[in-house]
C-alpha cells in the first residue's frame, strides 16, 4: 500500500525559493574579480538567478545540455548554481587547477555547449579553446565595464530581463551537476549528481549532527565552489537562510582575515592548504580572529596541531571526510554525551584526530581484504565502503555500475571505525605502504611529523626497497626563517611513532599538491622512486 502524502518532486531551486520567502533580506556578499565588493540578499539572488535562468533559456539549451562553469568563488559562479538546474539544464563546475589536458577532457566529455569564465581564467581558456569540441557560447562573468573584448558579458546578457520565472517541475531524478574526480590515477571521471542526491544531502549537511547550520551563521565557504560544489555548502547554508561571504579568487591569509573581520564571519570551511595559510598570517602578524567560531577541515587528513591552534584561537575544528562520489559529505566530527563524558581533553582528541562521525544518510562498513565484515572496535581496518542517497551509482557515460550488488561503493580509503560512530582513514588503498608486509599508516606520519616545531607541510611516500619490499620516505616544507634539519624531525618523530615507521630519508623539498590540494604522492612516488633501489638488501 502507497501513502497517501504529496508526491512533489525535491528540487534545488525551491532551496533559493524558500531562502528567498524566508530570509530574504539575509545578506550575500561576494568579492569579485578586481570589481568592488558584491551586496545583495536572498530576494535579490532570486531574482538575478531569474533572469540568468531567462538568459540560459535564450541561448537556444535544451533540457539535459550541459553547461561549463570555469570560475572562483563569486556571487555570479553562485547564481549559476541556481539558475542552471533550475531549468533542467546540467552544470558541470570545471576545474581551472587541472592540468590542460584533464581540463580538456572534462569539458569535452561533459560535451557542454555553453562555457561561463571568470575574466581572470581567459588565459586557460585560451589555451585550450581549440581544442573544445561542443563549446558553442563562451560567456564572461563580469561587469560590462571590465569584460574583455570579444567575449559575451554576463551581465549585459542578464540586464533588463524578467526577473521571476514560472520553474518548471522536474522529475526529482533530473541531473543537476557534474563534478569530475581530480583524476590522480587515469582520466577524471564524472559523477552526475541529481535534483533529489542535492537536496537530501543539504537537509542532512545542516543538521546539528553535521554542520550545525542556523540563520545565526555567516558562512565563508573557502572550498572551492568547483570542487563537489564546495562540499554542498550553497545549498545546507540557503537552506538554514545563513549569510553568505564568498571569497573571489583571494585564499591567502590576508585576504581571508580581512573578509572573516569586516564581514563577521562565524563559520568557514576548506581543505588544510587554506588553513595552513590563513594560521601562519595570523602567526605573523599576532592577529586574533573577533567573529570565527568554527571551521570544518576535510579533503585530506587533518594535522592535529592544525586542530590545536585553531583551539587557541578560540575557534573550533571539525573535521569532515568524503569524496566527489559522496556528494561529497560522508562524516563530520560532532560529539556525543558518550564521548563528553570522557573528559573535555580526550573529547577534543577524538574530534580532532578523526575524520568524522556516522551521519544519517550514509551507511558505512569495513572489510578485509577478502571481504569479511571488521568490527567496529577502533581498531581493525579494512577497505571503506558506503551507500546512501547521495553516494554515486556509476560514473558518467559508463554502462557498468561502480557498486557491488549490495549497493556498497568502495572509497579506496582504509579505515577504523569506532563504538561510538567515528570513522578514522589510516591511508588511501593506493597510498599505503606496505613494510615487510606490515603496514605503515603515511597520514600517521605525517600528521605526527606536522607538529614538530618548525614543519609546515610533510608528506609520506612509499618507494621500492630492496628488503621491506617498501619503505617509508619523508618531504618537509620548513617554514621560512625556520632552522630545522634532518635530526630534528626524526627525533621529534621518534617519541609519536613506533620505530620501525621511521622515514628511511627525509628530503627538504616543497611538497606538490593535486588540483584539489591534496598532497599528489604519485609525483612524490614517481619522483623519488630510486632514493633507496642502492640499499643494501641487508640493511
Ligand atoms: P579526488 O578527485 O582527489 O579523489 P576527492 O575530493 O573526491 O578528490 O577525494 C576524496 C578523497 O580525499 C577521499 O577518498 C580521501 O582519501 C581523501 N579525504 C577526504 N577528506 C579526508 C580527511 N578528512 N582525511 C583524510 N583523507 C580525506
Amino acid at each position: 500500500m502507497l501513502g497517501l502524502m504529496q508526491g512533489r518532486p525535491l528540487a534545488i531551486i525551491d532551496i533559493l525559493r524558500y531562502a528567498a520567502a524566508a530570509h530574504a533580506g539575509q545578506e550575500i556578499v561576494s568579492k569579485g574579480i578586481d570589481e568592488p565588493i558584491w551586496r545583495s540578499d536572498y530576494a535579490g539572488t532570486l531574482q538575478r538567478v531569474s533572469q540568468a535562468a531567462h538568459m540560459l533559456f535564450g541561448q537556444g539549451l535544451c533540457a539535459g545540455d550541459r553547461v561549463s562553469t570555469l570560475a572562483w568563488n563569486t556571487h555570479r559562479h553562485f547564481e549559476l548554481f541556481y539558475a542552471a538546474p533550475g531549468i533542467g539544464l546540467v552544470l558541470h563546475t570545471a576545474n581551472p587547477r587541472l592540468p590542460d589536458e584533464h581540463l580538456i577532457y572534462t569539458i569535452n566529455h561533459a560535451a557542454s555547449r555553453v562555457l561561463l569564465l571568470d575574466r581572470n581564467l581567459v588565459d586557460v581558456y585560451e589555451r585550450i579553446a581549440s581544442r573544445l569540441a561542443t563549446v558553442e557560447t563562451v560567456i564572461m562573468l563580469s561587469d560590462p565595464e571590465r569584460a574583455l573584448p570579444g567575449y559575451e558579458c554576463y551581465e549585459t546578457l542578464i540586464s533588463g530581463r524578467e526577473d521571476s520565472v514560472d520553474w518548471p517541475v522536474l522529475d526529482e531524478n533530473t541531473a543537476a551537476f557534474l563534478c569530475y574526480t581530480s583524476g590522480t590515477t587515469g582520466d577524471p571521471k564524472g559523477v552526475l549528481y541529481s535534483h533529489r542526491s542535492v537536496v537530501l544531502h543539504a537537509f542532512a549537511a545542516g543538521l546539528s549532527g553535521a554542520l550545525g547550520f542556523s540563520a545565526f551563521d555567516v558562512v565563508m565557504p573557502c572550498q572551492s565552489l568547483y570542487h563537489a560544489t564546495a562540499w554542498g555548502l550553497p545549498f545546507a547554508g540557503a537552506i538554514n537562510g545563513v549569510k553568505f561571504v564568498f571569497p573571489g579568487d583571494r585564499f591567502d591569509g590576508a585576504s581571508l582575515e580581512a573578509l572573516i573581520e569586516s564581514e563577521r564571519v562565524t563559520f568557514s570551511g576548506g581543505v588544510p592548504t587554506i588553513w595552513t595559510m590563513y594560521l601562519d598570517h595570523l602567526k605573523r602578524t599576532g592577529h586574533k580572529p573577533t567573529s570565527l567560531k568554527r571551521v570544518i577541515i576535510g579533503g585530506s587528513a587533518v594535522p592535529r596541531q592544525m586542530a590545536a591552534s585553531f583551539d587557541e584561537l578560540g575557534v573550533n575544528v571539525q573535521q569532515i571526510w568524503g569524496m566527489t562520489e559522496t556528494s561529497p559529505l560522508g562524516v563530520v566530527a560532532t560529539s556525543t554525551p558518550a564521548l563528553a563524558q570522557r573528559g573535555r581533553e580526550a573529547e577534543l582528541e577524538h574530534i580532532w584526530t578523526q575524520q568524522g562521525r556516522m551521519m544519517f544518510g550514509i551507511e558505512m562498513t569495513i572489510r578485509d581484504e577478502a571481504g569479511n565484515l571488521l568490527p567496529h572496535d577502533g581498531v581493525a581496518s579494512g577497505v571503506l565502503l558506503v551507500r546512501g542517497p547521495w553516494v554515486l551509482e556509476r560514473y558518467y557515460r559508463t554502462p557498468q555500475s561502480a557498486c557491488d550488488p549490495e549497493g556498497w561503493f568502495d572509497t579506496g580509503d582504509i579505515a577504523t571505525i569506532d563504538e561510538l560512530g567515528f570513522m578514522r582513514i589510516t591511508d588511501r588503498k593506493k597510498d599505503v605502504i606496505k613494510s615487510g608486509g606490515e603496514w605503515v599508516s603515511s597520514i600517521e606520519l605525517e600528521n605526527a611529523a606536522a607538529g614538530c616545531p618548525g614543519v609546515k607541510v610533510a608528506a609520506v611516500a612509499g618507494v621500492y626497497h630492496p628488503k621491506w619490499e617498501e619503505r617509508p620516505i619523508m618531504l618537509v616544507e620548513a617554514h621560512e626563517g625556520a632552522l630545522l634539519g634532518e635530526e630534528d624531525v626524526r627525533a621529534y618523530l621518534k617519541g609519536c611513532v613506533p620505530a620501525w615507521w621511521l622515514p628511511d630519508r627525509i628530503f627538504f623539498a616543497d611538497v606538490p599538491m593535486t588540483a584539489t590540494g591534496k598532497i599528489d604522492k604519485k609525483l612524490i612516488r614517481d619522483r623519488y622512486a630510486d632514493v633507496l633501489r642502492d640499499v643494501s638488501a641487508s640493511g
